[in-house]
């Protein structure tokens, strides 16, 4: 039913039955709104999107707005956007903040049952508690913190001062009362609520109402009993945490979801840190977060890869609890044979040279019925002139001709080719003469040694139509970026973006643009980007394409999605 290989997770689901109260499968997918999704995080959407619905439950889209820092709301709107274009619907849309009157509510009974406490320790106390000792050195002796055996009534109090604003950063903090020589360091008092570092900003939906704020690990299990999730799903750098996530909700004595764990998805080749990419916006190296070079996943809708074939990418991968690094080849891959079958294909010229064909009279036009894909049924066909003048690729022709070269060179038939000229400064061929090999009356045409792609020049048909292909090229030398000596910007590529300014299509374009998306029952469930986003096709001979968001009425610009063979694997 569900097409979501889960994996082991599949059996997670018999370890947690269905209750009287609870009588539904649920999960939910919680980001924070802090930047944008990138390629990992559609592991963690399809998981937990693909572990209820196998299920016959449901999933929350839970904002987990805990740091007032980082959050904006173009953050919460992009990622609700990103979650819908990659076809899935959330039950309902939450946010952690929706619950900081109820988690206040939880940390006063959390006090009241002796399992938390006002601290007032230094940054350096903690670590010194925590057998950290000078110069960060881990595993020295472990103490509890003077505070921890402070009566009920002053840590409700002073917790009481800390929301009244009595107190600065890092003056209070309420701590939860764990156990200090448990081995597991999420046992160490962890910090439930604290007052953020300095004159934080506001936090964009409960502004003005807090100046303190629960931490992650008061909050995301809370939230998730909160909301009655059943099945809390998470990466492996929280396995650790289960036991806080756990405890504290036994302490509190409320509904106890379960935590299981699995490994995060990471490619090579690329950075997906926040910090990295900033960088790299802010210095220019890309255009902006979306630049069809990042692995964001609004990088990658607008460099036109379809969200069935981030699915399958992801699907493919499977669920494990190690993590996978997995090469950008591999992901291309995937994106090439997604695109193989559902996109229709044209003809386009990336560097065009003009060919006069000599035998055909000036005002030469008739038309050809050529198919929009291999399969003529599914993708249907339609006409496109053909004149006295067309466009080939530049790379289709030779100045020299060899025996084994079937393309256009100059010599005698079948190369087609009578003489060409050239830019007398540069040397560059501008305009090739041919003539056309048309078969006698009735004889069948002969069978060519060879095919080349060609786009008719015909004004008063709309062809060519011009556009600027923009090339994407990977953005770093090496697989690991991260650890060149100098930093990962020494690792970057040079030629990461290659722009074609007078690429030109064929009259097949005006047809799949007025149809997009296209053809209409491959379109992917969900699939709701905006026209232009979905406007894919393959340029024949070439590569795949989509039409950039950058384009306007007066220049269409194209992104090359994916090469049409792995000629860039390393
Ligand atoms: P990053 O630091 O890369 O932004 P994060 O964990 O801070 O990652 P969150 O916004 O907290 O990002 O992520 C939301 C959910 O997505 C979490 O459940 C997180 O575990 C999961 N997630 C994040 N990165 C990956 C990844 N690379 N592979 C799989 N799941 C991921
Ligand atoms: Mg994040
Ligand atoms: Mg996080």
């Amino acid at each position: 039913e569900s097409m979501f290989k889960l994996g082991f997770l599949s059996d997670v689901y018999q370890e947690k039955p269905l209750s009287d109260t609870l009588t539904k499968i649920r999960t939910r997918f919680p980001p924070e709104p802090n930047g944008y999704l990138h390629i990992g995080h559609s592991k963690a959407i399809a998981i937990n999107f693909g572990f209820a619905k196998y299920h016959g439950g449901e999933c929350i889209l839970r904002f987990d707005d805990t740091n007032p820092a980082g959050e904006e709301e173009r953050y919460y709107n992009a990622i609700r956007d990103i979650v819908t274009w990659l076809g899935f619907k959330p039950v309902r849309e939450t946010c952690a903040s929706d619950n900081f009157d109820q988690l206040y509510e939880l940390a006063i009974d959390l006090i009241k049952r002796d399992g938390a406490y006002v601290c007032h320790c230094t940054q350096a106390d903690v670590k010194a508690q925590r057998g950290e000792g000078a110069g960060g050195v881990r595993g020295g002796e472990r103490f509890a913190c003077s505070h921890r055996s402070r009566p009920i009534e002053e840590s409700l109090a002073e917790f009481q001062a800390m929301r009244d604003g009595k107190y600065k950063a890092g003056e209070a903090a309420l701590r939860m009362k764990q156990d200090i020589t448990n081995p597991n360091p999420q046992m160490w008092d962890l910090f439930a609520w604290r007052i953020p570092e300095g004159e934080e900003k506001q936090h964009y939906r409960t502004a003005g109402s807090w100046v303190m704020y629960p931490t992650y690990d008061f909050t995301h299990c809370l939230c998730d009993s909160i909301e009655g999730i059943t099945h809390s799903l998470c990466t492996t750098e929280f396995e650790l945490s289960r036991v806080s996530y756990e405890w504290l909700c036994d302490k509190l004595e409320v509904y106890r979801p379960m935590q299981r764990e699995y490994g995060r998805l990471n490619l090579t080749g690329t950075v997906l840190s926040k910090r990295k990419i900033i960088k790299l916006v802010k210095e220019g190296h890309v255009r902006d977060w979306d630049d069809p070079r990042l692995y964001t996943l609004i990088a990658l809708r607008r460099r036109g890869i379809p969200p069935g074939a981030i699915l399958t990418f992801v699907n493919s991968l499977g669920v494990t609890k190690s993590g996978s690094n997995v090469q950008i080849a591999k992901f291309e891959q995937t994106v090439r044979q997604f695109l193989e079958t559902t996109v229709p294909r044209l003809m386009v010229v990336t560097e065009p040279l003009k060919v006069i064909i000599d035998d055909l009279p000036d005002d030469h036009e008739e038309f050809v019925e050529v198919p929009f894909g291999k399969d003529a049924a599914a993708f249907g066909t339609h006409k496109i002139p053909f004149t006295k003048t067309v466009y080939i690729e530049r790379s289709d022709f030779r100045e020299v001709d060899s025996p084994d070269y079937f393309r256009l060179a100059p010599g005698p038939l079948p190369h087609h080719s009578d003489s060409f000229r050239e830019d007398p400064t540069t040397g560059v061929v501008t305009c090739v003469h041919a003539k056309y090999e048309k078969p006698e009356e009735g004889a069948a045409p002969k069978k060519p040694k060879s095919f080349i792609h060609w786009v008719a020049d015909s004004p008063a048909n709309n062809s060519p139509v011009r556009a600027e292909i923009r090339a994407t090229n990977p953005l770093f030398k090496s697989d690991d970026p991260n650890s060149h000596p100098d930093g990962f910007l020494a690792d970057i590529n040079p030629d990461s973006e290659q722009i074609f300014p007078d690429a030109m299509i064929e009259t097949g374009f005006h047809e799949i643009s007025r149809s997009a998306p296209w053809p209409k029952e491959a379109a992917e469930e969900g699939d709701i980007s905006q026209n232009q986003h979905s406007i894919r096709f393959q340029g024949m001979r070439v590569a795949y394409f989509a039409v950039d968001r950058e384009t306007t009425p007066d220049k269409l610009i194209l992104n090359r999605i994916v090469t049409l063979k792995d000629t860039q694997g390393k």
